[in-house]
């Protein structure tokens, strides 16, 4: 088969096909463009950021799921900065104050690390002074191991095993987990909590603040990244699904355009799909349709405007929905509250309408007087992250073949499927992938 060429890059560098503008893949395509590769990024969608976009639902525009970002997500901060997206004005910083309505609350005091968590814990409202004090020696047992677990185990087992069960798991770590792996406690490894753990609550002070977007996810990073990229001369194709990828001279030609090298920035199911065709990389793809997924609901309720949560996040117990938010105080859409719920669950059994319904109930215990809604719209992300499991096999971003490589929230890292797992996979296959289309 003959390949048309890309157009010429307008650097010196080679051209770089992405196929996905995701958040990994538009991290990927602003690397490339910023060192000076002819980049082109393919997306089958018609709006930007993949799982962390803006959707129009009947007319309104919501993202298709609530996101927080951590102080820790260092690479997404830097990421933003490169485009011009400054974070400082596009995200709310909330120090560290968890609180589950009427049954926990953490709150940080402005203490120099680690004090400002121990004292936190050791002030926590909900646990009693014995569990307070277990909570403290857990943390401090994980620090000294540098949070490195022997042997991979489920999460469940690890807190068993260090005398965390009852409040302690039920307002603390089971929150953070199934918020940052999306899996349930009794499945979840151990080990990538505890990344997690090391990185935010173990880090310094800014490390733990919660960053929530201002703006809807396409405008925080992937579209603004578009704008970079395309301003040095690279392409970026919105509405484009591409359906082959095949080795070509010296190269990869996505749907019979040769590149210098390929990035398969697509989910693993949809990288796996685009390499079946051609019969390629026969070893990798049955490791990528391996991966099992678990689901994100969320649920957007209009209230009238005057209807706000006591703060810009708030923990719900006893039901289904594990957090509320209210985009009043982070985009100015005041009594516009998000009700979320993660992993698998019994409330995927429910119609959407129930869910809605639930949802508000719900919301109810923690407004007072809260009225029916003006209107809800309930998003159902099935597959909204992989299920982040004890020893999981994740695919590295090189392949075997050497101008081929992968991206995305799921290839080996010692992070759960986030924006920041994403941004670093991307950053970390660009710099794959223009040493690869180096070489003549
Ligand atoms: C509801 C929900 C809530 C979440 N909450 C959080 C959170 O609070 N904090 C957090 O950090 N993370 C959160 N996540 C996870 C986060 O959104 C993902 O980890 C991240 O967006 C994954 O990015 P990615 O680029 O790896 O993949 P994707 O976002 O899946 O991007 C892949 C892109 O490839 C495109 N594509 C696929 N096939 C083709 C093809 N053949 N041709 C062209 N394009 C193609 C897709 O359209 C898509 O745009 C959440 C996810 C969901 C769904």
């Amino acid at each position: 088969m003959r390949h048309r060429e890309a157009p010429p890059a307008p650097r010196s560098g080679p051209r770089v096909a992405v196929v996905g503008g995701g958040w990994a893949g538009i991290a990927a395509a602003v690397a490339l463009a910023r060192d000076g590769a002819g980049v082109t990024v393919y997306e089958a969608a018609r709006t930007l950021g993949g799982r962390a976009r803006r959707v129009t639902l009947e007319d309104v525009d919501l993202d298709n799921g609530q996101h927080i970002l951590v102080g820790a997500c260092r690479a997404v901060l830097g990421a933003m900065r490169t485009v011009g997206a400054d974070p400082g004005a596009l995200l709310v910083r909330l120090p560290l104050d968890l609180e589950i309505a009427g049954r926990f609350r953490l709150h940080a005091p402005r203490l120099p690390a680690p004090l400002h968590l121990l004292v936190g814990l050791l002030r926590a409202r909900g646990l009693s002074a014995r569990e307070r004090l277990k909570v403290v020696r857990f943390m401090l047992a994980m620090a000294a191991r540098r949070y490195r677990l022997p042997a991979d185990i489920t999460a469940a087992a690890l807190l068993a095993a260090h005398g965390q069960l009852g409040a302690p798991t039920d307002f603390l770590w089971e929150p953070l987990c199934v918020a940052a792996l999306n899996t349930p406690l009794a499945a979840a490894s151990a080990q990538v909590l505890m990344n997690v753990v090391r990185d935010t609550l173990g880090a310094d002070r800014a490390a733990s603040d919660l960053l929530l977007p201002r703006c809807d996810l396409s405008a925080l990073f992937p579209e603004p990244g578009a704008r970079y990229v395309e301003a040095r001369g690279g392409r970026v194709l919105p509405g484009r699904r591409v359906t082959r990828v095949e080795p070509a001279a010296a190269g990869i030609a996505v749907d019979g355009e040769r590149h210098d090298a390929a990035i398969l920035a697509c989910a693993p199911q949809h990288a796996a799909q685009l390499l079946a065709p051609a019969g390629l990389l026969p070893e990798l793809r049955p490791r990528l349709e391996a991966l099992a997924f678990e689901p994100i609901y969320t649920c957007y309720l209009q209230y009238p405007s005057a209807v706000a949560l006591p703060r810009p996040m708030l923990g719900l117990a006893d039901g289904l929905v594990q957090w509320a938010f209210d985009r009043g105080t982070l985009d100015g859409r005041r009594g516009l509250l998000a009700a979320v719920v993660s992993a698998r669950g019994e409330h995927e059994e429910l119609a959407r309408g129930e869910f809605a319904a639930t949802a508000h109930r719900e919301l109810a215990r923690v407004v007072r007087d809260l009225p029916s809604p003006e209107w809800s719209r309930t998003i159902a992300e099935r597959r909204a992250t992989f299920s982040c499991t004890p020893g999981l096999d994740r695919p590295g971003n090189a392949t075997a073949l050497p101008r081929l490589f992968l991206a995305g929230d799921y290839t080996a890292s010692d992070y759960p499927a986030t924006l920041e797992g994403a941004v670093r996979s991307g950053l970390a296959a660009a710099r794959l992938a223009l040493a690869a289309g180096r070489i003549a």
